[in-house]
């Protein structure tokens, strides 16, 4: 990747490039943990709540959390539409949990009239890991970005995905169930992780969120 010049009033990071200004839906959920993950990462987070907060972004998380409280509110704020619109024209977005659900096409496993945002050709199925085990970790290998630590609460995983859909990640062998499942994928500038990377400390999936960021500015 080569530097760019940083446009005017911009920060610039240690690597030549303006900071990107990524916004973190913050109506519900795991908000902190993101922008924690976000400036290790070097971006610079901003707290998005209302469509005002929606200028000026290099790109949006939306976090994880509960996905029909999150769509409700996505409704009464105003911001559905917008946020539709922003992810049709490309703007980059990462989902942890249940941001992937309302960035996917399809969901099965609740209110098929649950609020989303959709972009995302993907079929999820909520709370897919089951009742019993709704919280386990494990670690899986996770493609470009190597060993990776997730934590999965009470997440979803990919039933299906179409053909421009890369698969990143996948449930290991080693785990004693759901092994092979479909667990983070990345569509164009939409990024999506069933589990939690804001949780454990380990800001290299927000870096690679922070690369595509960049790469579509370059
Ligand atoms: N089960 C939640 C939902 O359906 C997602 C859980 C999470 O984000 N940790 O929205």
């Amino acid at each position: 990747m080569t530097a760019r010049p940083a446009a005017a009033g911009r920060a610039v990071g240690s690597d030549g490039w303006p900071v990107p200004r990524v916004g973190i839906l913050a109506l519900q959920g795991d908000v902190r943990e993101h922008d924690r993950a976000l400036r290790d990462a070097g971006a610079e987070p901003l707290a998005v709540r209302r469509v005002e907060d929606l200028h000026g972004l290099d790109g949006l998380v939306l976090p994880g959390g509960e996905s029909t409280t999150m769509g409700r509110l996505l409704g009464v704020f105003d911001l559905l539409d917008p946020l539709r619109r922003l992810v049709q024209e490309g703007l980059p977005v990462y989902g942890s949990c249940a941001g992937m659900i309302l960035l996917a096409d399809e969901v099965r496993g609740g209110p098929s009239d649950q609020p989303r945002l959709g972009g995302l050709d993907i079929t999820v199925r909520r709370n897919a890991f089951g009742r019993q085990v709704d919280s386990f970790e494990t670690d899986l290998a996770f493609a470009g970005v190597g060993d990776v630590h997730a934590v999965f609460i009470r997440a979803p995983w990919v039933e299906a995905a179409g053909s421009d859909v890369r698969v990143l990640a996948r449930v290991p062998d080693s785990a004693r169930q759901a092994a092979g499942r479909v667990v983070a994928v990345r569509q164009g500038a939409v990024l999506a992780t069933s589990f939690h990377p804001e949780l454990t400390g380990d800001s290299r999936i927000h870096a690679l969120f922070v690369d595509m960021i960049k790469e579509g500015a370059g």
